[in-house]
């Protein structure tokens, strides 16, 4: 454990009395809408209504720590035989992280840095696996420990400032079980990535507010503890890891290897209201032999990967497909590179097609504005593709996808990227309706069967999606997709046609990512203006993408380490630019 990172020392009197001062604005995104939520052994628990972190506030003084943090939180059991099957448990399980970390990262080889080691359980096992290993932490009697059964690894006693570490010194950087402890996340996350070197990478678990035992047990949830300062849900650990400099991160259900021996025990030190008599009856009537078996379970953690970013700037791509769109082209990159969002850098990124309408001259006219990346395709291969193409090619932040024509107004761009850079939302839908008017969406004039063959045609698809996938989407097909480039880190797209709006929807979907719908302004254009869905072919590609996306799962890590091994290449990029990756 590493739990008094950034605290100062203890004076002679002893650690202090005093509680840090009330926060106003979250740890996290800054936010000042913070709500009590309840209070947790007289600590009260604020939530952020912006990102939903939630934390103690004000957090316990010093003194509250230290009496807590004695020699036993440290060791965990009182027996010998206790302290050895909880060894065993922690060794099993730091292999399953090893393995995990090994997906993510290639082979295990350089220098490894786990913060708040205790004992060096995970230590030992990432030694016999191939790292060089060094350990801080707090408690001198578990840095002692670790410092025996290391082989060529040490470990240093304090807290990881006292180490005095290089920077850009470590390969990968391990926090088991430590973040929930530190008094300022977001200033320790960015201490971590000064010591990483460019692109190492870091392994976070910690509890998840998104866990099954947290949904069931809510106020009883056994994670909530005084010690344990702030949790994260899926979305806002990855807001935090963002903000400190960090990217392509993986979010994963935290498994551990435990047994019930252990999980008994464990409701018998913190005691839980009904579940703790529940497991001592439990207890009591199972045979020893299933006690003490070792399972791989979900408990109420989440295992988080993530790499040191070189470049931090805020900036958004905007993609531009352009096939046959002469008549509106212009006034669309005009207005583009006109665009302004205050404190963001736009970076558009046209890809042409190859079209038969002199597009691609004009397209051409705006490669030299210093904002623009023109990307010229021998052959039209499908929208789907072009987008692809676009995304492999993006180095922002946020991404948007804008199509060639005027159908949407960019005076929305300010709205749905704001979303993004306040932290609330990873992804979010432009929504062209507010539910009422949905039959009413498309309305060309002296066109009325169309319209209403392409408004059932919306209907039904959006049902589907709602229905497939378990959500409650209003308008899942608009144009305006706004979402960090990060979170298409380990996906694998496919899809060339119009199916890549389906494509993009529902992988991201399936990574964890919900879009949130936000109004805009929109204009439908007819078939005549130019439309370029095919009103039979697209249907029938649209559900047999579908039909293929409902059935396929998502493995992220299966896709890094696969893209690892199809391209060997440079020890630093680990991933191709390859259009199918659409990232790096
Ligand atoms: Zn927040």
């Amino acid at each position: 454990m590493q739990p008094t990172e950034t605290i100062p020392p203890a004076s002679i009197a002893g650690p202090s009395a005093v509680k840090p001062p009330l926060r106003s604005h979250c740890p996290i995104c800054d936010s000042n809408r913070l709500h009590y939520s309840f209070s947790h052994q007289s600590h009260r628990v604020m939530r952020c209504e912006n990102c939903a972190l939630m934390f103690l506030n004000p957090q316990p003084s010093d003194r509250e720590l230290s009496e807590i943090y004695t020699a036993e939180y440290f060791l965990g059991h009182d027996s010998d035989e206790g302290r050895r099957n909880s060894s065993e448990l922690k060794r099993a399980t730091a292999r399953q992280y090893l393995a995990e970390l090994t997906r993510y990262n290639g082979t295990p080889s350089g220098r490894l840095i786990e913060v708040g080691c205790g004992e060096g359980d995970f230590l030992c096992e990432a030694e016999a696996s191939g790292y060089d290993v060094l350990g801080v932490e707090y408690a001198p009697a578990a840095c002692a420990t670790a410092n025996k059964r290391l082989q060529r690894g040490r470990v240093e006693q304090g807290e990881l400032a006292d180490a005095k570490l290089p920077d850009s010194h470590f390969d990968v950087c391990v926090l088991n079980d430590v973040i929930e402890h530190v008094r300022d996340p977001l200033a320790f996350l960015r201490e971590i990535r000064r010591i990483l070197r460019p692109g190492g990478a870091l392994f976070i678990a910690t509890p998840c507010l998104d866990s099954w035992s947290a949904k069931l047990m809510k106020e009883r949830w056994m994670e909530w503890k005084p010690e344990h300062l702030t949790y994260f849900n899926k979305a806002n650990i990855q807001t935090a890891l963002l903000k400190a400099g960090f990217e392509d991160v993986i979010v994963q259900p935290g498994w551990k290897i435990l047994s019930f021996d252990y999980v008994q025990a464990h409701f018998e030190k913190f005691p839980v209201p009904l579940f703790t008599p529940a497991v001592r009856l439990l207890g009591k009537m199972l045979p020893s032999s299933v006690k003490r078996k070792q399972r791989r379970i979900v408990a109420s953690g989440m295992m988080v990967f993530s790499r040191k970013a070189e470049e931090t700037r805020e900036r958004l791509s905007v993609i531009v497909p352009a096939f046959n769109e002469a008549n509106t082209i212009r006034p669309m990159m005009d207005a583009l590179v006109a665009k302004e969002i205050a404190g963001m850098e736009i970076e558009i990124i046209v890809v042409e097609s190859n079209s038969t309408d002199g597009t691609r001259e004009i397209v051409k006219q705006y490669a030299a504005h210093p904002r623009v990346k023109v990307i010229l395709e021998e052959k039209p291969r499908g929208k789907g593709r072009a987008v692809r193409t676009g995304l492999a090619a993006a180095t922002g932040k946020y991404v948007l996808i804008q199509d060639a024509d005027l159908e949407y107004d960019m005076e929305d761009y300010d709205t749905l990227v704001g979303a993004l850079v306040s932290g609330r939302h990873a992804f979010v839908l432009g929504s062209r309706h507010g539910g009422r008017n949905l039959w009413k969406m498309r309305q060309f004039t002296g066109q009325r069967s169309l319209s209403s063959y392409l408004n059932l045609g919306h209907w039904l698809f959006t049902t589907m999606i709602n229905v497939l996938f378990w959500k409650r989407l209003r308008d899942p097909f608009t144009m305006f997709k706004v979402f960090r480039r990060d979170c298409l880190y380990g996906l694998r797209f496919e899809c060339n046609r119009f199916d890549f709006d389906f494509e993009l929807l529902i992988r991201l979907m399936q990574k964890g990512y919900t879009p949130a719908e936000i109004p805009v302004n929109y204009r439908s254009r007819s078939f005549k203006e130019g439309k370029k869905v095919s009103m039979w072919r697209d249907p029938l590609t649209w559900l047999a993408a579908l039909a293929r996306l409902r059935t396929s799962k998502v493995d992220p890590l299966a896709e890094i380490a696969h893209s690892r091994t199809a391209q060997p290449a440079t020890e630093a990029s680990p991933l191709s630019a390859e259009p199918a990756l659409a990232h790096r």
